[in-house]
């Protein structure tokens, strides 16, 4: 008798072809080799220093209170409540808690939730570079398309506004096919804060090809004078058509927490509501109550003001150290990332390896400071703007800068 056929010449593949060439993020490759060599770590953009008291405490009542089911699937009433009370008056309107607010699992989640829900397979998104990295990937987890627009600066720029869009390259890059332009301001890693200016012209040619935008806002709290934040929802005729985000990881200094949230219109939210019902369907109940008090209480404690009055401070810190040690810094003006100039660093490249990379890996590993190297922020063909680049964060305590500052001291003297 014939043995039944087998599929044993077909290797096994279980992987999908939409996350086969991914590979490892640079922030968890970076974070791993800090810790494996005890490098200062200026590379992953995480607080190590506490949270609030009043937001650890808010926590710990929430834990002691039981609240331990599933939360609303668009988030707890209590927390869009509250985000309401904080977010109307920034938008000028008064925001409908129950149907313009959807929570998330951090800001992430909301990417790749509001994608899901507004990109149809084929459909092309714009994404201005440097882009935080998790937006193509969601874009292709969607079967859609990134279409690359570089921010470009001057050779000795020394300050991110001095990189901006060509307003006739971004214009070329929309096509029939556009659905979606992805803005982040304050931008990760450069630091810039799109002008009210620079937001009008985009607000323009995406109404012209009748464009949504996804504005990633989490570093909203982070800008330091005289820049000011706009959203570009607040523009004419965009509340419409744009999905704003933001993060208590970074407002709270509690990344781990993972609650972020989604502000737009009700069809919008009502179609990320559909995507994120059946991604997390629900995000952690006693920590979006937390949330939710640490938003009542920070207007009366002026907290946003001191976030920001703080990380100022720690900009400052390290923008002498970068200035001391010839690492000429791009001055940010929000964020709590600083990219720098490393030209001056004369190591060896290996074959096959960028050089931003091979020269964050040696200053993680020989200098003991861990950096993030931002060609992983940019498509292949752009990724060459970033050879000389490297990006240190400053969320960290003045000690671990100190430390840092200590460490990079032997590049002093070298000219
Ligand atoms: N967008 C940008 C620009 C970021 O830098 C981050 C931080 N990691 C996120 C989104 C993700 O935010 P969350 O940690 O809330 O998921
Ligand atoms: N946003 C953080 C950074 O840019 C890292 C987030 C992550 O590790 N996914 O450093």
């Amino acid at each position: 008798m014939q043995a039944p056929a087998t599929h044993q010449s077909k290797p096994y593949d279980p992987v999908a072809s939409r996350v086969r060439g991914f590979g490892t993020t640079v922030f968890a490759e970076f974070t791993a080799l800090a810790n494996a060599t005890g490098a200062v770590n200026l590379g992953q953009g995480f607080p190590n220093f506490p949270a609030p008291d009043f937001v650890k405490e808010a926590a710990q009542q929430a834990i002691a209170a039981d609240l331990n089911q599933y939360a609303r699937s668009a988030g707890q009433p209590r927390l869009v409540q509250a985000l309401a009370q904080v977010y109307s008056p920034l938008f000028g309107r008064s925001l409908d808690p129950m149907q313009e607010i959807v929570v998330t699992v951090g800001a992430t989640e909301g990417i790749f939730a509001t994608i899901q829900a507004l990109v149809e397979p084929g459909d092309e998104v714009i994404l201005i570079e440097p882009f935080y990295d998790s937006y193509p990937a969601a874009v292709i987890m969607a079967g859609g398309r990134p279409v690359y627009v570089p921010l470009r600066g001057p050779a000795q720029a020394r300050s991110a506004a001095e990189w901006t869009l060509d307003m006739t390259e971004l214009a070329a890059a929309f096509s029939p096919r556009t659905k979606l332009l992805v803005l982040n301001t304050p931008l990760n890693p450069l630091g810039k804060v799109f002008e009210r200016d620079e937001l009008t012209q985009i607000a323009a040619l995406v109404q012209a090809h009748n464009v949504t935008v996804l504005s990633d806002e989490v570093y909203e709290w982070m800008v330091y004078a005289p820049a000011e934040q706009v959203r570009i929802a607040t523009l004419p005729g965009m509340w419409e058509r744009t999905v704003t985000l933001g993060s208590a990881g970074k407002t709270y200094s509690v990344t781990g927490w993972k609650i972020g949230w989604a502000i737009a219109p009700a069809n919008l939210s009502y179609a990320i509501l559909m995507a994120h019902q059946w991604i997390p369907f629900a995000v952690s109940t006693p920590m979006q109550e937390a949330v939710a008090t640490a938003l009542e209480q920070s207007k009366a404690r002026g907290y946003f003001d001191w976030l920001g009055s703080m990380y100022q401070a720690k900009r400052e810190r390290l923008l002498a150290v970068l200035d001391e040690v010839g690492f000429t810094p791009i001055v940010p003006d929000g964020s709590y990332f600083i990219i720098f100039d490393t030209s001056r660093l004369d190591v060896p490249v290996p074959a096959g390896e960028r050089r931003d990379v091979a020269i964050c890996r040696w200053l993680t590993r020989e200098v003991g400071v861990a950096a993030i190297p931002p060609s992983p922020f940019y498509s292949p063909a752009h990724q060459h703007l970033t050879d000389n680049l490297a990006r240190f964060t400053f969320c960290k305590t003045d000690d671990m800068l100190d430390e840092a500052a200590r460490r990079l001291q032997r590049f002093k003297h070298r000219s």
